[in-house]
């Protein structure tokens, strides 16, 4: 790929919440939702995360932009550290870091008209006239391919599809170089989908935006990512090119997942691999491997060992202990 230039990195990353218990709710444990992550993210392109719901894929995103406290861990953004930044020391990395979340209607003011919507970000900036801002609304609804009219209307009057182009809009606003999708068209019709799929992409090319692509729906991955990285209980399983992990998943867990993904385009059938049991509950993880209560391969050396994440060739990392040697 080239000399890449890193926007992003995630060193280490954990977030636990406390459990409370008893009369006197004292902290009795913790639910592990990003339990030791690391990645990173180029300039210009799109990673998509992937995971069933309880993996931690949101709880990573919320982290990553601090709208949660890391437990420890860095998030390093063009070579910042901004981990433990106060919330005004944040403030000029905010507008570079931008959310686009699942449900537009419950994102988006219903008392504010679109336009207001839109505006609210640059007038807390205050860098540009009101005449500015006007002309940038319209000039934003136009590139998200809503009409002019649309600003003084108010969120309830647009369908779902119209609604995220206005919460893409509004993360637009202040030119941002990060935009975490949290599952962005999960609560769309399939149709709707790929329209605003298409829209990001082509917003992307236009604004020089990176994206990392929370979803647990691996079509919708599949369509908009450069590189997939798989999560499981809170640990990524696989990261790599989208192109390796759809063709040749590691990872069991990568592996059961595309199994019940249709691929009418290829000519090799994959079997449907049926997982065991339910994902576990991520304040009482399996020991040695998180995955291997489920795992169709698991073996001794998998309930007492952790597997690192350990690259694999062609920039394709995975964390299972089929692709370790047992010598240290
Ligand atoms: Fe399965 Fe063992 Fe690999 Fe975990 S380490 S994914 S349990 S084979």
């Amino acid at each position: 790929m080239g000399e890449r230039e890193k926007l992003l990195e995630v060193k280490n990353l954990k977030k636990y919440f406390p459990v409370k218990g008893g009369v006197l709710q004292r902290t009795i444990g913790h639910v592990k939702a990003v339990d030791d992550v690391s990645f990173e993210i180029y300039k210009g392109e799109t990673l998509g995360i992937v995971g069933e719901s309880g993996s931690g894929k949101s709880t990573l995103g919320r982290t990553i932009l601090r709208l949660l406290d890391p437990t420890e861990g860095q998030v390093i953004f063009e070579g910042d550290d901004i981990s433990t930044l106060s919330n005004r020391k944040m403030r000029p990395y905010r507008k570079d870091m931008q959310m686009v979340f699942q449900d537009p209607f419950a994102s988006l003011n219903p008392r504010m008209s679109v336009g207001e919507i839109i505006e609210e970000p640059m007038i807390v900036q205050n860098t540009l006239t009101k005449k500015e801002r006007k002309e940038k609304v319209v000039d934003l609804l136009a590139k998200v391919g809503l009409p002019a009219e649309a600003r003084s209307k108010y969120p309830h009057e647009f369908s779902g599809g119209q609604r995220q182009r206005i919460g893409i809009a509004r993360a637009l606003t202040l030119n941002p170089k990060l935009i975490i999708g949290d599952e962005p068209v999960s609560a769309l019709d399939v149709s709707v989908q790929s329209q605003v799929l298409n829209l990001m992409g082509d917003l992307q090319d236009e604004f020089d935006l990176t994206y990392l692509f929370i979803a647990h729906d691996l079509s919708v991955v599949k369509h908009i990512s450069d590189r997939v990285g798989v999560m499981y209980l809170g640990k990524m399983a696989e990261i790599g090119p989208k192109d390796k992990i759809f063709e040749n998943p590691l990872h069991p867990y990568t592996q059961a997942l595309l199994s019940a993904v249709p691929i009418p385009d290829m000519e090799r059938k994959r079997e449907k691999i049926t997982l065991k049991g339910e994902l576990p509950s991520p304040s009482n993880p399996p020991s040695g491997c998180p995955f291997h209560t489920r795992c169709p391969e698991a073996h001794e050396r998998c309930k007492v060992e952790l597997p690192e994440l350990l690259h694999q060739g062609n920039e394709q990392y995975v964390a299972c202990h089929l692709y370790t040697s047992e010598e240290k």
